[in-house]
């Protein structure tokens, strides 16, 4: 996914572009907005751009291997479960900063820099943000670090102030609109039509229109869990179709919602590691159309 492609968020793109075209790109970035706004698809577009000869050309090796996440000055830090308890609480732990200490030690392998993208970098816990704030303090020579956050003092003042903040606008109520309609059509097409139309509809789906999908098959699912605790429409995302949405929900148990719900974080999780659109899509659609595990 190239920059220019990144919609919605002109403001943060005009920035990056800027950085890159007077080749004065910080060592730190903050990428703060709420989910859903593409601040992780950006981020991944910049890295793309500067471990690419040619700022992002989409053709080349370097932007191929970024593309499928293969790249080796390309680094991506997710919060994890502990080991013991793959349920328990995701967190960025001070193991995985002292592995990205190690490794932004190193030189680039292929390009000029070595990028380093931190989701939801909130969910540092424990010593990880003060071992973090040691590296941002000496950068090693080409190193890019990029924290995505949901608000700018979700870390420590003197973390997020080492950073360039770049600001993410949250998507639009129309574009919003549009890809939850998208989602309950392409829902009701194969519950009426089956796994075979499932399969027509995914097959080009790009990362992200999966991850717009993702996050509206989530709201609607955690509408079904609000509707069936009889909560009143004002609660819900798709207030307009309450009736609709309590009908629904008599016919699922909670625990199955729960599991929905589940499933469809994973599925964001996936979309991260770079797990085909099409496949989480369909992973959600059969669990939510065909009601299959
Ligand atoms: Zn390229």
């Amino acid at each position: 996914m190239a920059l220019d492609a990144i919609r919605d968020q002109p403001r943060a793109v005009a920035l990056l572009r800027r950085a890159l075209e007077t080749d004065r790109v910080a060592h730190a970035y903050a990428f703060v907005g709420p989910a859903g706004a593409g601040r992780m698809t950006t981020a991944l577009a910049f890295a793309h751009a500067l471990l690419c000869p040619r700022a992002g050309c989409g053709a080349c090796r370097a932007c191929r291997l970024a593309t499928l996440r293969q790249h080796p000055d390309l680094h991506v830090l997710v919060p994890t479960p502990p080991e013991t308890n793959p349920k328990g609480a995701r967190a960025i732990r001070i193991d995985a900063i002292r592995e990205l200490e190690r490794q932004a030690a190193l030189r680039p392998a292929m390009a000029r820099r070595k990028l380093f993208v931190l989701d939801e970098a909130e969910r540092m816990t424990g010593e990880a943000p003060q071992a973090f704030l040691k590296t941002l303090e000496e950068p090693p020579v080409g190193t890019v670090m990029i924290l995505v956050l949901p608000r700018a003092r979700a870390l420590p003042a003197t973390v997020v102030s080492r950073c360039q903040v770049v600001r993410f606008e949250p998507r639009s109520d129309q574009a919003e609109a549009a890809l939850r309609a998208q989602a309950q059509a392409l829902l009701a097409e194969v519950r009426a039509e089956g796994a075979e139309v499932m399969f027509r509809r995914t097959e080009r789906l790009d990362r992200e229109t999966a991850e717009g999908l993702v996050d509206a098959y989530w709201l609607f699912c955690r509408d079904l869990v609000l509707a069936k605790a009889g909560a009143p429409a004002s609660l819900l995302a798709d207030a307009g179709r309450v009736a609709e949405l309590a009908r629904e929900a008599e016919t699922w148990t909670l625990d199955d919602l729960l599991g929905a719900i589940e499933l469809c974080r994973q599925a964001r999780e996936a979309l991260l590691r770079n797990v085909a659109p099409r496949l989480t899509i369909e992973v959600i659609l059969s669990r939510l159309a065909l009601r299959a595990a």
